[in-house]
């Protein structure tokens, strides 16, 4: 049985990638956030109840030993990580001229240097195995960039430079490493959003609306499949129409 490792695994997008991949055959561990054990507890059970097993690990995906410690953890759980979904992320959204420090640092450390700290642990145990999955959750914003977000952009962008770089550096190991980037998907993090902000942009989808965590974790679990071997360095949209690129 394949193993997948899913940062902010119990998240909005999180969820419903662990679900789905659980579903589909894969020994499941989703990392959540080290300070909110009883809520990461809560989740797992109510997934057990459904019929779904995932084991959880918790973590600050931010700090490079918090990380290790978490990776060692699950594979201690599952065994060696197969398939690593870096998902694990926050938006703290100002126009540049009023953002603090505090709000660039916390998002370039939480959805960039998180994915160093995590991605470090497995890489050498993927390459020795010949085989890995490495699956980063950027986003719309990361390709067309959005007022308010310089942070978030910045760091979207610098994510999928990540992967176009460590995707050469493992292609011949059968290691594949990709980028999904959603549009405006419905999670707490939207939910956290101005109404209005969010219907204008809603409003500006081809699609005509959100869309949902499982559209997704459909891609991933796409992406972690053995078949898709010859899919690397890639950066696929899944936006509504939102953003084409050619
Ligand atoms: P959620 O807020 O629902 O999930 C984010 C997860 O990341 C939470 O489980 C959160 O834990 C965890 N997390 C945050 N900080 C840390 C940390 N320091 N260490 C470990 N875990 C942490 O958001 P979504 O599910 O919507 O987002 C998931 C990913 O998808 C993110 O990377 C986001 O940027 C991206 N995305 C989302 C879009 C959307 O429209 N929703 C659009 C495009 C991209 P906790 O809740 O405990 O803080």
């Amino acid at each position: 049985m394949k193993t997948v490792l899913v940062t902010g695994g119990n998240g909005g997008i999180g969820s419903a990638i662990c679900r789905d991949m659980a579903e589909n055959g894969y020994s499941v561990v989703a990392a959540y956030y080290s300070d909110e054990k009883e809520q990461a507890r809560a989740w797992q059970r109510s997934l057990q109840e459904q019929g779904v097993d995932v084991e959880i690990v918790g973590g600050d995906v931010t700090d490079y030993e918090s990380a290790k410690g978490m990776v060692d953890e699950a594979v201690m759980k599952v065994g060696p990580i197969d398939v690593l979904v870096n998902c694990a992320g926050i938006t703290r959204d100002a126009t540049f001229r009023k953002m603090v420090p505090d709000q660039w640092n916390e998002v370039i450390n939480t959805n960039l240097d998180s994915v160093y700290n995590v991605t470090h642990q497995v890489i050498n145990g993927m390459l020795e195995r010949g085989f890995g999955r490495i699956i980063n959750i950027a986003s719309v914003n990361g390709q067309k960039g959005q007022f308010g977000q310089t942070n978030y952009s910045a760091a979207k962008a610098g994510l999928h430079g990540f992967t176009m770089a460590l995707a050469q550096e493992t292609a011949r190991k059968g290691i594949t490493v990709n980028t999904v980037s959603p549009g405006y998907i419905s999670t707490p993090m939207t939910q956290a959003m101005p109404v209005e902000v969010l219907d204008a942009i809603v409003g500006s989808v081809p699609v005509g609306r959100m869309g949902e965590p499982e559209e997704i974790a459909h891609t991933v679990l796409w992406l972690a499949s053995e078949k898709s071997a010859y899919v690397t360095g890639a950066n696929i949209p899944i936006n509504g129409g939102l953003f084409m690129a050619a």
